[in-house]
């Protein structure tokens, strides 16, 4: 891992730079990442990128809640946001963290809060991904997607990431309940024990996890701007005759939007991954690390004001 990426990441954690870069934030560029700080906000956003042929989804940006009330206003939060996702006719559905839903306070409450959001997101015909976080959320937040899946939920996914070791057996025991699975290749800062450090190493991975989900006849979702591994998921989901039903494209929002509109050219599924929020500064920080030139651009926008 590059040392470059490692300073933005244990950056990340900061709450004297958070503080200045929340101050700033929106002029400093974080707009290009992230769709607004409101609900409202994030719409008409939204309904540009649908308007484009691109799917959506949305997360309302948060991660740590301190007690069991607040994550009751973030469940009202995303109720809110499911129901006007329906009002709007937006093709939308949501994404979000367990710890935003008291992961970290106890596993039974995100659980319980969870089941409540996919049910509601059920009535409404709609869909909930549960994003994977830190390593050390990994068997928790598997143990609870399993656990809505075999109580019959079925607009549910998970999340697997290609750097830690452990992802081809975590595929491989969800393969019989056909899984909704996203495919990425992992954007926290994890210990050589449980992660590839080497760029190399996680490519190879994800291809490799990528193939045996697409062939493991759940849904794939291929969340990666690498054009590389783009080409090959279409190559071989052509040669496999895998339909375009079974799988689709997922980018963030603000990261390659032409190599997008291309692929829905192409024929392709692409879903936009869309998140607004006033709490979106560790988001910004993972999408810095993930490319560092992006604080140039962050940069070039404080210096032009
Ligand atoms: C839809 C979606 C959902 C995700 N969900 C999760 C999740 O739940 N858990 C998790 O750990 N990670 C998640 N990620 C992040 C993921 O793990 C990677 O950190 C991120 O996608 C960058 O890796 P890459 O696959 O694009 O490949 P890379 O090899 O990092 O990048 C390939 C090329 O894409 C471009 N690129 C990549 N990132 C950026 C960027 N930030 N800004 C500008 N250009 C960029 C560059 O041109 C780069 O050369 C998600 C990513 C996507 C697209």
């Amino acid at each position: 891992m590059s040392a470059l990426r490692r300073v933005i990441l244990a950056a990340a954690e900061s709450t004297h730079l958070q503080r200045f870069v929340q101050k700033y934030g929106f002029r400093l560029g974080a707009a290009r990442f992230v769709a607004g700080e409101t609900l409202d906000d994030a719409v008409p956003v939204l309904r540009r990128l649908n308007d484009d042929g691109l799917l959506t989804n949305t997360t309302l940006l948060g991660e740590g809640v301190r007690d069991e009330a607040e994550t009751r206003a973030v469940v009202a939060a995303y109720r809110e946001v499911l129901d006007r996702i329906d009002a709007e006719e937006l093709r939308t559905n949501v994404a979000l963290k367990l710890t935003h839903l008291g992961l970290t306070i106890d596993e039974d409450l995100a659980q319980r809060n969870l089941t409540e959001l996919v049910a509601h997101a059920a009535a409404l015909g709609n869909f909930v991904r549960i994003d994977m976080e830190e390593s050390r959320h990994v068997d928790s937040t598997l143990r609870i997607y399993r656990h809505l899946r075999e109580s019959g939920h079925e607009n549910v996914g998970a999340v697997l990431q290609a750097y830690l070791f452990r992802s081809d057996g975590d595929l491989a025991d969800l393969l019989p309940l056909a899984p909704s699975l996203r495919i990425v290749k992992g954007a926290y800062l994890e210990p050589a024990e449980v992660a590839y450090p080497g760029k190399g190493d996680v490519d190879v991975a994800y291809v490799r996890l990528m193939e045996a989900s697409l062939e493991g006849g759940g849904f794939t979702a291929v969340a990666t701007h690498d054009e590389a591994i783009i080409e090959r998921a279409i190559s071989f989901t052509r040669q496999r005759g895998i339909p375009n039903e079974r799988f689709q494209f997922q980018m963030l929002y603000g990261v390659r939007p032409r190599l997008q509109l291309d692929l829905v050219r192409r024929g392709y599924d692409v879903l936009v991954a869309t998140p607004y929020g006033p709490d979106w500064y560790r988001y910004l920080m993972r999408r810095l690390a993930e490319r560092p030139a992006n604080l140039l651009f962050l940069l070039r926008n404080l210096v032009r004001d």
